[in-house]
């Protein structure tokens, strides 16, 4: 191809990708990459990305270099086009030198159009030289989040990317990502050298994902119940079930199994052929339910998930947003499922508290985790809140969600509130759920007893709602941020500045009448259970597997700060 005729974007689509139309923004920043101009690209998962850097890539005169954080990702990519005819390949560790050599060959040669290369690969001297004797196309930054701290994947390797602008300044850079908001795409263009580039945002609204978030009450059941009502049950619906820790992966996907479910688990503990042969099937059979931790899921194009269910809460809203984003890329109606418990926001917040994070950056973390935890105790359409945090204001309620399906009535909640704020300030500030509640139930029991908890005032006054509504009520008032959760004091609440008003009844609280959840069978109240779980057992490999995951995951010098040191 020479740069005088350049093929006409409309025509590769056409010929080459055999779509007949390009969707949404994808013509207009491939127009300007085509032209030579910098962009940063924000869509949503499953907007089309991909094509916003592989049209001009066979617009443009010589090989298009994409960088690209995970190799399945890349293979992926590399086998699709392939079968397009398109000539890429891809440079990571999965190559042997002698493999790598006559790639980089074919590259000088001309006679490649898209090389998928690892960032840390990219940066180093020899492959840098090595470009500068090619004819490059462009620059591709895929999941360029990966870039910003503030994001969920950090990658030291990205950083270096920014030399790319100064070694190649006449090469066109394009940087994509599904997860940014405003401080992320801010910290995105300043880190890759791309302020002078064009930004292309695009709505970040998936209409037909409808969000729905449960109270916690034997998570597990409820998850069954779910799938039964709105899936089909087992063997009809595909879907993804994310799990916070490796054992509760296993767990759940032989509970599921033991249902009926064809599931299957994904987590970075499982051998690579048992990991990969999962994926696969995922991929290729019909109504498996793939039970996983955040390892699974990257760049997985499976257009007919039909849910995205979590057992535990994700890290922030963009994780949110990204993992639900798996559902429904065909446009289908899907679901985006999770039960939630006051538990999670506490374990969260210990990886926070623990973490040898920086101060800023651990005010970060716990402003993601209150935007989270307001999204679950939003009595406003979920998708308005989601969307307002991705800087979408102009959404009205989508009568999708749950609570715009079953509007959840407010009351006036102020003397509820006081009672259970009385009750944290007069046990000290130093309990969790189940021991706050077991006082203003005024149960009688061992730990009530070795506290002298009996005799206290607030012993008793809260018989008037059973405990889970006790727990939704906390849960609010944690949201609200009138209680926060020490995570030092092994998750117990502590009263803010905020709730001054409140015990001088100078303000009203309103609170959201949740519905009762359906009682299960068993023993999902007991206040043990509910109490901050730090010594469960399971915590311990629950941090090192996560601590593990993410290294191996992100291959970082540095962990993420949510990763926990214990
Ligand atoms: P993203 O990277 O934004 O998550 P992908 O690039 O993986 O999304 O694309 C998602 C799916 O949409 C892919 O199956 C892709 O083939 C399809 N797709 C993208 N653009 C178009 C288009 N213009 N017409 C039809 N299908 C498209
Ligand atoms: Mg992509």
């Amino acid at each position: 191809m020479t740069g005088i005729f350049m093929p006409l974007p409309l025509h590769i689509l056409k010929t080459v990708f055999g779509f007949p139309a390009f969707r949404g923004q994808q013509e207009e920043v491939i127009r300007h990459v085509v032209e030579g101009g910098d962009a940063l690209v924000l869509m949503p998962t499953g907007a089309g990305k991909s094509l916003c850097y592989q049209v001009p890539a066979l617009c443009r005169d010589g090989v298009a270099i994409v960088v690209s954080p995970l190799i399945a990702l890349m293979q992926n990519q590399v086998e699709a086009l392939t079968q397009l005819g398109v000539r890429a390949a891809a440079l990571n560790s999965a190559r042997s030198p002698d493999e790598a050599r006559v790639i980089e060959r074919r590259m000088q040669a001309g006679e490649l159009d898209l090389v998928y290369v690892a960032p840390e690969r990219l940066v180093l001297p020899g492959f840098l030289s090595l470009l500068e004797d090619c004819r490059i196309a462009l620059f591709a930054i895929d999941e360029a989040h990966c870039v910003s701290q503030w994001g969920h994947d950090f990658r030291p390797e990205y950083l270096q990317l920014a030399l790319l602008h100064e070694r190649f300044p006449a090469v066109p850079r394009i940087a994509l990502t599904a997860t940014a908001d405003g401080p992320t795409r801010r910290d995105i263009a300043e880190r890759l050298n791309l302020q002078d580039g064009r930004q292309f945002v695009a709505g970040f609204d998936r209409p037909n994902i409808r969000y729905r978030i449960a109270a916690k009450n034997n998570a597990r059941e409820q998850l069954a119940r779910f799938i039964e009502a709105e899936h089909g049950g087992p063997g009809a619906d595909s879907g993804i079930v994310y799990c916070l820790s490796r054992a509760k992966v296993e767990e759940t996907a032989a509970w599921l199994a033991g249902k009926g479910y064809t599931a299957l688990a994904y987590h970075a503990g499982l051998d690579q052929s048992v990991r990969a042969g999962n994926q696969e099937r995922f991929l290729r059979e019909d109504g498996i339910v793939m039970v996983a931790t955040i390892a699974f899921g990257m760049g997985i194009d499976k257009p007919d998930v039909r849910f995205v269910a979590h057992l535990d809460l994700p890290k922030s809203l963009e994780a949110y947003y990204q993992e639900t984003g798996r559902a429904g890329r065909d446009g289908q109606p899907a679901d985006a499922w999770m039960a939630y418990g006051l538990e999670d926001v506490a374990k969260l917040g210990q990886f926070i508290a623990s973490s040898q994070a920086s101060d800023a950056q651990k005010r970060i973390e716990w402003q993601k985790l209150n935007a989270l935890l307001g999204l679950c105790e939003t009595t406003r359409c979920r998708r308005q809140v989601l969307l307002e945090y991705f800087g979408e204001t102009d959404h009205p309620p989508c009568g999708n969600c749950d609570t715009c399906l079953e509007p959840i009535a407010s009351f006036d909640g102020t003397e509820l509130a006081r009672k259970a704020l009385s009750c944290v300030y007069r046990t000290g500030e130093s309990f969790g759920a189940g021991h706050v509640i077991d006082v203003l139930l005024g149960k009688d029991n061992d730990k009530v007893r070795r506290f002298g908890h009996e005799r206290l005032s607030t012993f008793g006054i809260g018989t008037e709602l059973p405990a889970e509504q006790w727990r939704s009520v906390l849960r609010q008032l944690v949201a609200a941020g009138l209680l926060s959760i020490d995570t030092e004091g092994h998750g117990a609440f502590k009263l803010t500045e905020a709730c001054r008003p409140v015990l001088r009844s100078e303000v009203r609280v309103d609170l959201r009448r949740d519905p009762l959840p359906a009682r299960g069978k068993s023993k999902s109240s007991g206040g043990k259970k509910t109490a901050i779980a730090l010594s469960e057992p399971g915590d311990e490999a629950l941090f090192q597997h996560l601590r593990a995951e993410r290294v191996a995951l992100a291959k970082a010098q540095g962990v993420p700060s949510y990763v926990i040191m214990h």
